[in-house]
């Protein structure tokens, strides 16, 4: 419906628009039907003969077959890290540098490519893997390019060596951004990696591969294997790693700290997450709302740092639901490769289970569910943006991480309360304050057990910015010259 044929009341109450399809081109993408490993700079046949699909979740379409590696693969893998890493640690670096800003400059020119298979693969709508994804994959390996040949001054008076084989695991929800969060650093302070992508979201990571030896970068430096999660696990318990970088879920990070327990492997983990977003009764209320709807919808809620809880002060609660719920109405979800798309498809089948069964939880519980009248594609894993009010602390969608596009809402009369509900779970990775007052933005960062607080804004990332939780959330530091250190033996 063209505006100017909209009556003025629909304008008023903010009626969706009607949008013609703008789908991204495809035919400029090449998938190949199997994928064999990533080892020593060469696709090679795997000793594993087992194999899987990787699924585009929007259609259930097979998109190609990738190899579940076995003991002697990852074995291959962390062989040809070690290799690599006299010569890389050894090289000038100047010229790893170099390297490093190769593959920043290919990312960029394959920024199409790169972002039409994420969205393929992941079910992220292409405006998020075009716009975020992809240039701040690009802008971490810049960035990290930019230390490489400067980590004397990033540890003045020190003598900075490199660990080794960093290996390192990684989740569905940004696949090539957190292989850039991973690898960036890694290759800057002279490490070489074996990564393992996740089960559902393996293909950036392959032309990742293939970009590695666009950029004719040593063998071995960089090495992709990829399985499911038992992988993962020989990939951390290789003894010959000796730094371990995880992100992904509570439990696996669990399981992986008692398995590298007393091994001497360097550890960080980036875990998830029950940020409050939390917005006063002096917020611009139109601005909070956009920031909400970024917090818990952008990526369906598959964030580790969504600001899944919004604690709203009681006075405003009544004008800030009506425009968020008006906004929920305005949100298209449908097909993640039309550019209007705003919410696109649940990663896979099993995490739509996991959020169906929270958010029927939600329902059991007493809590009132809002969803915005949508129709679901008839194939594929759909979830439509919900809202929950009347939501007690104790609920369990108030609690556990359901990495949906599902947000709990509650109140708080007083900052101190504020503070307290916000602190009120075992997470401690991100928040948000929504308020007019320099001031009480600072008293209330001080006393958030939050790695990152953002304050009338949500989700913002940036290379120089170091990122990572307290308390179940994690542990370490991602992004900046702290994002360094774990990858670094100062002496
Ligand atoms: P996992 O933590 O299982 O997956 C993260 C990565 O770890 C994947 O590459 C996975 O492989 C791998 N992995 C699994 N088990 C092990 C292991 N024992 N040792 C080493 N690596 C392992 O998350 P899920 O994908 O199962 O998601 C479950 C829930 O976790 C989600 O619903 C969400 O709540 C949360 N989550 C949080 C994330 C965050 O960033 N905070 C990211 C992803 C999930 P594979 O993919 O093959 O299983």
């Amino acid at each position: 419906m063209a505006i100017a044929s909209r009556k003025p009341a629909e304008l008023a109450t903010g009626a969706a628009f009607e949008y013609a399809p703008a789908p991204e081109a495809i035919d400029h993408v090449k998938i190949a039907g199997r994928y064999d490993l990533f080892i020593g700079g060469k696709f090679v046949r795997a000793h594993s003969k087992v194999r899987f699909a990787t699924v585009n979740p929007a259609t259930e379409e097979v998109l190609a077959e990738v190899v579940e590696a076995d003991e002697v693969d990852v074995d291959r893998a962390v062989s040809a890290a070690a290799g690599a890493f006299r010569s890389w640690s050894a090289l000038s670096p100047a010229r790893r540098a170099r390297y490093i800003f190769r593959l920043s400059r290919i990312i960029q020119e394959r920024a199409r490519e790169l972002a039409v298979v994420e969205t393929m693969d992941g079910g992220k709508p292409i405006k998020e893997s075009r716009d975020v994804d992809v240039p701040l994959a690009a802008a971490h390996f810049f960035y990290y390019a930019g230390w490489a040949d400067k980590l004397e001054w990033a540890f003045p008076n020190r003598r900075v060596l490199p660990l080794g084989v960093a290996g390192q695991v990684i989740p569905w929800n940004f696949p090539l951004l957190m292989l850039a969060w991973k690898i960036a650093p890694a290759l800057a302070a002279g490490n070489t990696v074996v990564l393992k992508p996740a089960e559902t979201t393996p293909l950036t990571a392959m032309l990742f591969a293939d970009i590695c030896q666009q950029a004719e970068l040593p063998p071995g430096v960089v090495n992709i294997i990829t399985g499911a999660g038992g992988t993962g696990a020989l990939v951390t318990g290789h003894p010959s790693v000796r730094k371990v970088a995880f992100t992904g879920s509570t439990e696996v990070g669990k399981l992986i700290q008692r398995q590298v327990a007393g091994t001497g492997k360097r550890l960080t983990l980036e875990l998830g997450g029950k940020a409050a977003n939390i917005v006063f009764d002096d917020a611009p209320l139109d601005q909070a709302v956009e920031g909400i709807v970024n917090g818990i919808y952008f990526n369906q809620g598959h964030v580790c740092c969504a600001g899944s809880r919004l604690l709203v002060q009681e006075s405003i609660m009544g004008p800030l639901l009506e425009k968020l719920k008006r906004r929920l109405g305005t949100l298209r979800l449908g097909d993640p490769l039309d550019k209007n798309t705003d919410i696109g498809a649940i990663n896979s089948r099993q995490q739509l289970e996991k959020i169906e069964g929270l958010v029927a939880s939600g329902v059991a519980e007493g809590a009132e569910i809002y969803q915005p009248e949508c129709r679901l594609p008839d194939r594929g894993f759909w979830f439509r943006p919900t809202l929950f009010t009347a939501v007690a602390q104790s609920h369990r969608i108030a609690r556990e991480e359901i990495f949906g596009p599902v947000l709990a809402v509650l109140t708080f009369r007083t900052p101190d309360e504020a503070v307290e509900k916000a602190n009120n779970t075992p997470y401690g990775l991100s928040a948000g304050v929504w308020t007019d007052k320099g001031s009480r933005i600072l008293w209330m960062a001080e006393r958030m057990r939050a790695g990152v607080v953002w304050a009338n804004t949500y989700n913002r990332f940036d290379p120089s910015s170091p990122f990572g939780g307290y308390k179940e959330s994690g542990f370490g530091r991602e992004g900046g010259l702290q994002g360094l250190l774990p990858y670094v033996e100062l002496s």
